[in-house]
């Protein structure tokens, strides 16, 4: 391996922790396509997401006992705008990652599913997340399935809140829950406020 180093920021092949490499919390479709160089320039950035990952996602890959597929993880300013996350949003901190437990391709030796990955991190009192957010996506369209991710975080400074939360998003905006809500316990409380 050569000693590339950009002009400003950290090496994308850079070890964050020993499952992890600083391009999973770095790569992203929208900034490739924005020509976005995403990457923490700041050391307290990459100091964030190697807490992150020792504290938070290496223990959680070994509760799961599958790899952790990260699908957003740091994020600069100009590509949380792009994708319309929360202004304060810890992603930009490099202090959150969402992910989705990688399913084996046995078919006799599956992984956890989303939820199901969900429901053991949040019942893990030792693992110190701030938050711990069960995402569902509806998409609109016909034969569209919705899209399932963890959202994690954690403070290298400051306290963690262990706070657990489900939240749907769908076409006319977001609904929040306490817990891990499934998709259908959503839709069945939909249901109960649409008939009160
Ligand atoms: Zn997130």
């Amino acid at each position: 391996m050569s000693h590339f180093k950009p002009a400003s920021g950290f090496d994308p092949r850079r070890a964050v922790s020993e499952h992890f490499r600083l391009s999973e919390f770095t790569r992203s479709a929208t900034a490739d396509k924005h020509q976005l160089y995403n990457i923490p320039r700041e050391d307290c950035e990459f100091a964030n997401l190697r807490a992150l990952a020792e504290n938070v996602l290496e223990p959680a890959r070994a509760l799961l006992g599958a790899p952790l597929v990260i699908t957003s993880g740091f994020r600069c300013g100009t590509l949380n705008r792009l994708i319309g996350g929360a202004p304060q949003s810890q992603h930009l901190y490099g202090e959150a990652a969402d992910f989705i437990p990688k399913r084996k391709s046995h078919k006799t030796e599956k992984g956890p599913t989303v939820e199901e990955a969900a429901e053991i991190l949040a019942a893990q009192d030792n693992l110190p997340f701030d938050q711990l957010i069960f995402e569902i996506r509806v998409r609109a369209g016909e034969g569209q399935s919705p899209v399932r991710w963890i959202h994690i975080s954690h403070r290298r400074l400051g306290s963690n809140r262990h706070q657990v939360l489900s939240v749907l998003h769908t076409a006319t905006g977001s609904k929040t829950g306490s817990g891990i809500v499934s998709l259908s316990d959503f839709e069945t409380r939909e249901a109960c406020r649409a008939a009160s």
